[in-house]
């Protein structure tokens, strides 16, 4: 009988440019309300502090306005785009609310377009003159009935789409003028945002194509089955502790599985081929946290193939885990999925108690062999954590495993009568 085995992995490395903006989440689970906010952070002042008070602003409100209601849950999602010109930056931020008490989901955007020669945060009035407006006006009428043609409502267009710049808040700059509208302003809700883009002459395309240096490396663990086992999982990340957790994994000939938000892979790229790199697995934890279980069926494959895209496209690795935000699931989500579903056996609580010695104390005793540890890779307590509790859980003899190892290992088991 062979008492050890291989398992031979085989991973991409990809040299890829770094960019200085870092991604801040807020997840909170609490009785009546879940709260999922993603924003990047660019270390230029002005640009951060207009963010934050967006967030702030809407954080607050729907604490504010449904704490109270506990009989059911509320939502609260905010996603945001990111994207740069050789002159412009920009941030889009999408608020998503759904409550019972809502006879309709809340849907919002809010634009914030930073120029990078100017330093300052400018006005779709600081890039084109009212005179330009005026020519645009029937163009931008006209992209909207051809392209939103099912739920335009053709009233609003006439007051709405006039020479006026408080009607067009909301915009971005990137090789077009990208302008967009809320439902119900000129659209009824069967639209959610919409968004037109109109050439300009003077925004000459200027997309870098970035150069990609592909080098193959293979690693190769070996696992005793007969020796306990655990599987230290991570979500809502990566952020920015996740490249230290990984450095302190690594030291410790240790490997985990990293359930990753979709909208943060672009960002933090780096960080993710990092973690493929040392012979950790990458999950799929949906695109922006929103509460699947509530989704259309539709939405739900959407959040759920945007994610395995976007991995794929950023590291060449596909995913073959995933777990449901909330750890919430229904069959719904069980029937359409190839993905294996994942929850845990031993929840860390790390995102609530934030201090290592109190999450060590709670979960330390209650690790065993073949337990799936839930923690998540957005606090900096959780990495202090860590790096505590691997060598603790080495000195007990656990063996540090990525969750389909561990299903290996338990088939390899069966194969053993290792249970009997
Ligand atoms: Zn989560």
């Amino acid at each position: 009988m062979k008492k050890f085995f291989l398992i031979g992995l085989l991973f991409l490395l990809c040299a890829c440019s770094n960019d200085n903006v870092t991604l801040e989440t807020i997840i909170e689970n609490k009785k009546s309300m879940a709260i999922a906010i993603n924003y990047p952070l660019t270390k230029i002042k002005k640009l951060d502090d207009e963010i934050l008070k967006y967030i702030e602003e809407v954080n607050s409100a729907f604490k504010n306005e449904y704490e109270n209601y506990d009989l059911n849950s509320s939502e609260l999602n905010i996603d945001y785009k990111y994207f740069k010109t050789d002159n412009y930056i920009n941030v889009e931020l999408y608020t998503f609310i759904n409550s019972s008490i809502l006879a309709h989901p809340i849907n919002e955007i809010k634009t914030i377009v930073y120029d990078t020669k100017k330093n300052k945060i400018i006005k779709l009035s600081d890039f084109i003159d009212l005179e330009k407006l005026k020519e645009l006006v029937p163009v931008i009428k006209q992209k909207i009935i051809s392209k939103y043609k099912d739920c335009v409502v053709m009233e609003s267009l006439t007051t709405e789409i006039i020479p006026d710049f408080s009607k067009y808040e909301n915009f971005t700059i990137s090789d077009t003028l990208n302008i967009y509208f809320e439902p119900y302003v000129i659209t009824s809700g069967f639209c959610n945002i919409i968004e037109i883009n109109i050439e300009i002459p003077e925004l000459k395309k200027d997309k870098n194509v970035e150069e990609k240096t592909i080098k193959h490396t293979s690693i190769t663990k070996t696992i005793n089955p007969n020796q306990k086992v655990v599987a230290i999982t991570f979500d809502d990340g990566p952020s920015k502790y996740t490249s230290s957790i990984l450095d302190i994994l690594k030291k410790n000939d240790a490997c985990a599985t990293f359930f990753v938000l979709g909208n943060k892979v672009a960002i933090y790229k780096d960080t993710l081929n990092k973690a493929i790199n040392y012979g950790n697995e990458i999950g799929n934890h949906s695109y922006n946290h929103k509460w699947l279980t509530r989704l259309s069926l539709e939405e739900f494959k959407n959040q759920i193939d945007k994610t395995q895209d976007i991995i794929y496209e950023n590291t060449n690795y596909i995913p073959t885990l995933f777990r449901p935000t909330y750890g919430s699931v229904n069959n719904k989500i069980k029937n359409n999925t190839d993905l294996d579903i994942v929850l845990w056996d031993v929840d860390s609580l790390d995102w609530k108690l934030k201090n290592s010695k109190k999450i060590i104390n709670r979960i330390i005793d209650d690790i065993s062999d073949m337990d799936i540890v839930l923690f998540h890779d957005t606090y900096k307590s959780t990495e202090q954590t860590i790096e505590k509790i691997i060598p603790m859980l080495k000195e007990k003899g656990f063996q540090f495993v990525t969750v389909s190892e561990l299903y290996e290992i338990k088939k390899i088991r069966n194969q053993l009568d290792f249970y009997k």
